[in-house]
């Protein structure tokens, strides 16, 4: 069985393609009962793939029109993708995802997974060229998300993996990085209940597998995380990406229930 909620949305109000409303029309048509979205948590300082505060708020004014002009047709939510920089109030929005797409050095914001070009000068810039200095510093700053707010659903996990495929700039299969990122789970134990298998890097042309490692959803599943599927959209066209083999990914670690959002909060569902 395949759940058709995507929780993981980003639109014209960030750095996505597409209006809410055609988000909206789309999930529709490819059969989706509720979507949720997740625009970028404004950042204080450019280089902006956020939306600024004043566009936080026309954002969610934008978002509940749409959920009462659709009503009884499609469920619609209201979340946001929660940078821990961005100093923004969590508390106006259905669900928190949060994640690391910055780090912070000496005050200043710096991307850190946009391009490769981006990745590598950011290792050479800050970490003297080593990659797996660059790879524990990311799991350290994610470890830490719950003390800047309370996050519903950790984004995905091992973003830094993005350009992997194509540029090793770390030893992925090797220990000192395995218990980097493993050290970072334990710690977002029982503060994040939530993680997502995201497809966004899939659909993007990143990536051929979703986020997580298998490694880590097998943590994840040991641990007691609940799982749910997500395609981080940014182009309506893809806003099933891979769910079919994404389910499937589950099953074959041994979950047999994702949660999805529902009025009465999150509920895990056999799949
Ligand atoms: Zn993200
Ligand atoms: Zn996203």
């Amino acid at each position: 069985m395949i759940y058709k909620q995507n929780l993981h949305t980003h639109t014209v109000f960030c750095d996505g393609r597409d209006t809410p409303l055609e988000m909206v029309q789309t999930a529709i048509e490819k059969g989706f009962d509720s979507i949720g979205f997740s625009g970028h948590s404004s950042m204080y300082k450019p280089p902006r793939n956020g939306m600024s505060p004043d566009g936080t708020v026309s954002y969610r004014d934008c978002i509940n029109s749409l959920k009462e002009e659709y009503r009884g047709r499609l469920k619609i939510f209201c979340g946001i993708e929660f940078d821990m920089y961005s100093g923004i109030d969590l508390s106006n929005y259905d669900y928190v995802i949060g994640a690391v797409h910055f780090f912070k050095f000496n005050g200043q914001i710096v991307p850190m997974d946009r391009t490769s070009q981006v990745v590598q000068d950011v290792i050479d810039t800050h970490f003297g060229g080593d990659g797996m200095a660059y790879a524990k510093h990311f799991y350290s700053e994610l470890a830490r998300l719950p003390e800047f707010g309370k996050c519903d659903i950790i984004g995905h996990f091992d973003l830094l993996t993005k350009h992997c495929e194509k540029i090793k700039f770390f030893d992925e299969d090797s220990k000192e990085y395995r218990t980097a990122a493993l050290e970072a789970m334990h710690a977002l134990c029982g503060k994040i209940p939530f993680f997502e298998v995201n497809t966004g890097a899939i659909a993007r042309g990143n990536r051929t597998t979703p986020y997580p490692a298998p490694f880590l959803l097998d943590e994840f599943k040991a641990l007691g995380f609940g799982a749910m599927v997500t395609s981080d959209c940014h182009d309506r066209r893809y806003l099933d990406c891979h769910y079919e083999e994404s389910y499937e990914y589950l099953r074959a670690h041994g979950f047999n229930e994702i949660y999805v959002l529902t009025d009465d909060g999150f509920r895990a569902e056999r799949i």
